[in-house]
């Protein structure tokens, strides 16, 4: 049996986890959220200590053991959902994930995890890296102001406490990292779909794709 691949790429903050969560539930296909995982790992490399700026302290990766629950990551055995988002995690996140070892490591089992059930799965370099005979690759953008917004907003709903300016440099910084690191930067593969989604509300945007998706279903491309 072959089973469907759709990839969501895009930078932080540009809704594609909630949009991949939703199309995965309404689809009935797993979530896969690989941003989660190198957020694990970062977490994992804060709790032991070591240094983050040494490639070669990453071997622990090797003996960790990822699983996604319902939505959840479980590192461990252990559900570190919550504990990822920490701004601790957010502001390494970057560097850890700009290492070699460690993005061969992490795509090789998300590419196993996307072999034996349907998936939605999101992050910076599934299209063309990952899942690069995905079914469907969609890119979502926005522009920073509304991304810094939707981070902010999505704080002060959570009873976090929230700088939207600060939050803009993190974002800004985060982007400028990710997208021009030597492994795997963040961009679209050629044969993605792209939304901007600045002015669309998230269901609008879950509309488009679902109907994206039946449209081709239904030619039997
Ligand atoms: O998606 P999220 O913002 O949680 O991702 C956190 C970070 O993980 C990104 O800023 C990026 O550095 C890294 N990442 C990546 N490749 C992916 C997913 C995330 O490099 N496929």
């Amino acid at each position: 049996m072959k089973y469907i691949q759709i990839a969501v790429d895009g930078p932080a903050g540009a809704g594609k986890s909630t949009i991949a969560k939703l199309l995965a539930k309404e689809l009935n296909y797993t979530y896969i959220d690989t941003g989660a995982m190198y957020r694990a790992i970062t977490l994992k490399a804060i709790e032991k200590k070591i240094d983050i700026n040494i490639e070669t302290e990453f071997d622990f990766i090797y003996k960790t053991n990822f699983k996604f629950k319902k939505d959840s990551l479980f590192m461990d055995g252990i559900n570190v959902s919550q504990r990822v988002r920490n701004n601790d995690v957010s502001n390494n996140v970057s560097k850890v994930s700009s290492y070699l070892s460690v993005r061969e490591k992490l795509v090789s089992i998300q590419q196993l995890m996307a072999k034996n059930e349907n998936v939605v799965m999101d992050g910076r370099d599934i299209g063309y890296k990952v899942l690069p005979n995905a079914n469907f690759k969609f890119f979502l953008t926005a522009s920073i102001d509304e991304r810094a917004e939707r981070r902010h907003k999505d704080n002060l709903e959570r009873d976090i406490k929230s700088d939207i300016k600060l939050l803009r440099t993190e974002i800004a910084r985060r982007d400028y990292l990710d997208t021009t690191r030597l492994h795997s930067p963040l961009k679209p593969a050629d044969d993605a779909i792209i939304i901007d989604t600045s002015h669309l509300t998230i269901d609008e945007v879950v509309s488009l794709i679902t109907l994206r998706i039946r449209e081709v279903e239904n030619s039997g491309i």
